[in-house]
């Protein structure tokens, strides 16, 4: 080729690249709502006022469980049909306020769910397109109770110290925020959320010890705990909150998911614990994925990868790149994002959204600047990889079938399995998140009967939808027909 036009070539691509990747935002750098923080009645009000000026694609409604102190946990949900679920539209989550005195997520949320409306009225091209194609579900607070307790007790601690310095409990909510540590992070009964799910990583370090794992979703380890045992790792009760949501994780047919906190800058990706609860590299079989998903969140947050950025003042804390391996940071045990891959379909990361847990209220709308970008275009990962149905011989919809990857890696010339398996749902639907690359896709029917081999070529264009890829059952009674005439035809040639 002529060198100029080949040099011209590359330009060109570079380009392309460029544009694809720094794509601008799509939400406002202007937050409307963040002027100060809201109580818990104030976040609900805004939830309900989004969804008369919305009713078309959102809806609102409650867990199945109330907070220790008969608060509902409330979540608002976007898309053109959103009561239900619809055919081959991923399901996404983002849950803020798991610790109470953490409440930037809370924020960042209601500010999210008033410009996902607002932009849609407006008729603004992917986010119509993003809300029509995803069934996205926010929800603010996961702990109203702790909230209530990090700001009450903080007035208190004023009222006595210095009564006159603030008159009102918004006044020193935008002023301060909280300044304690530590009060108001569990519920109402003093138990860590974060460490209230049941430990399934233990099933899975002891079965993969023992050579017996299957790749497949814990739930009666998840029942066995919960309904027998009764108790976290820490001897502590399983409470509302936690059974609320981890019902909701269970039944609902989530994709990806984020839970955000406070206290540093990172995002921290599974598993949370590792095989002794020491402090150490625990990767997840779908490590790529998560490593990359996770990155992707901190490039495109305002400052996480800054290398020169103030470090907060959490123990071991050098990040690499605003992202880390939970377990390799500090092991949890009974945490939700560890829980959310072992039980469910659904991969969620943990997001420290700063080092102040509860700042000044007048600040919340530079975290909104922060963060807007990657809020929203995180969403568009549950479109990431792959998804279809498993259809049967008569293409009737299969659920409770299990979906097996291979990976093909060129510097071994070959496929590599991932050992963690996704289940369709009851309508026999997918959705297999999964960086780019080159695959064999299978399925396996809980009748074990098994699809062909898919050889698919993945790659995720940014704000697309999924590849496509259905997968059909062989019929267990025609492979034996065939089998048995091959074997016929072998016995007659040999006669
Ligand atoms: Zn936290």
């Amino acid at each position: 080729m002529n060198r100029k036009l080949y040099l011209l070539g590359l330009v060109l691509i570079n380009a392309l690249v460029i544009a694809h990747s720094s794509s601008s935002p799509i939400l406002s750098k202007d937050a409307t709502l963040l002027d100060n923080h809201h109580t818990n009645e104030e976040i609900f009000e805004i939830m309900y006022k989004i969804n008369e000026k919305c009713p078309h694609i959102t809806h609102i409604y409650d867990l199945g469980r109330k907070s220790a102190n008969n608060t509902a946990l409330k979540v608002i949900v976007f898309s053109d049909n959103a009561q239900i679920h619809e055919p081959m539209e991923p399901e996404f989550k983002y849950v803020g306020n798991m610790h109470g005195n953490e409440v930037i997520g809370r924020e960042l949320l209601i500010e999210l769910a008033q410009q996902l409306c607002d932009l849609y009225l407006d008729n603004n091209e992917d986010v119509v397109k993003l809300v029509d194609s995803t069934r996205i579900h926010l929800i603010p607070t996961m702990n109203p109770d702790g909230w209530n307790l990090a700001a009450l007790n903080e007035f208190k601690m004023w009222e006595k110290k210095e009564p006159s310095k603030f008159k009102t409990l918004h006044e020193m909510l935008r002023e301060v925020g909280t300044t304690d540590w530590l009060y108001g992070r569990t519920n109402l009964n003093q138990v860590d959320l974060n460490r209230n799910f049941p430990d399934l990583d233990a099933y899975e370090y002891k079965y993969v010890k023992e050579n017996k794992n299957r790749f497949d979703h814990l739930l009666a380890e998840s029942s066995y705990e919960i309904n027998q045992k009764h108790f976290d790792c820490n001897f502590k009760q399983f409470q509302n909150e936690t059974l609320a949501v981890a019902s909701w994780i269970v039944n609902n047919p989530f994709v990806l998911s984020a839970n955000f906190h406070g206290g540093d800058l990172v995002v921290n990706y599974p598993y949370d614990d590792s095989n002794n609860h020491e402090t150490k590299y625990s990767a997840t079989p779908d490590d790529e994925f998560f490593t990359e998903i996770a990155s992707f969140y901190a490039d495109l947050h305002a400052n996480m990868t800054k290398k020169n950025r103030k470090k907060c003042d959490m123990v071991a804390d050098d990040f690499k790149n605003g992202i880390t391996n939970g377990a390799n940071w500090y092991p949890v045990c009974g945490g939700m994002q560890d829980f959310n891959y072992l039980s469910s379909n659904c991969f969620e990361l943990t997001i420290e959204l700063g080092c102040d847990k509860f700042p000044a209220g007048k600040y919340l709308k530079q975290y909104w600047k922060d963060n807007m970008h990657a809020l929203y275009e995180f969403i568009w990962k549950a479109h990431s990889g792959i998804k279809g149905y498993v259809l049967d011989s008569n293409d009737q919809p299969v659920s409770g079938a299990r979906i097996s990857v291979e990976k093909f890696y060129p510097e071994i010339g070959d496929y590599v399995l991932i050992k963690h398996h996704i289940t369709t749902n009851e309508d026999g639907e997918y959705w297999r998140l999964l960086t780019d690359g080159i695959y064999k896709i299978s399925a396996i029917a809980p009748d074990n009967s098994v699809s062909g081999k898919a050889v698919v070529e993945v790659i995720s264009e940014p704000r697309e939808e999924a590849m496509r890829v259905d997968l059909k059952l062989v019929d267990d009674s025609s492979r034996a027909k065939r089998r048995l005439l091959k074997n016929l035809e072998r016995l007659f040639r040999e006669q």
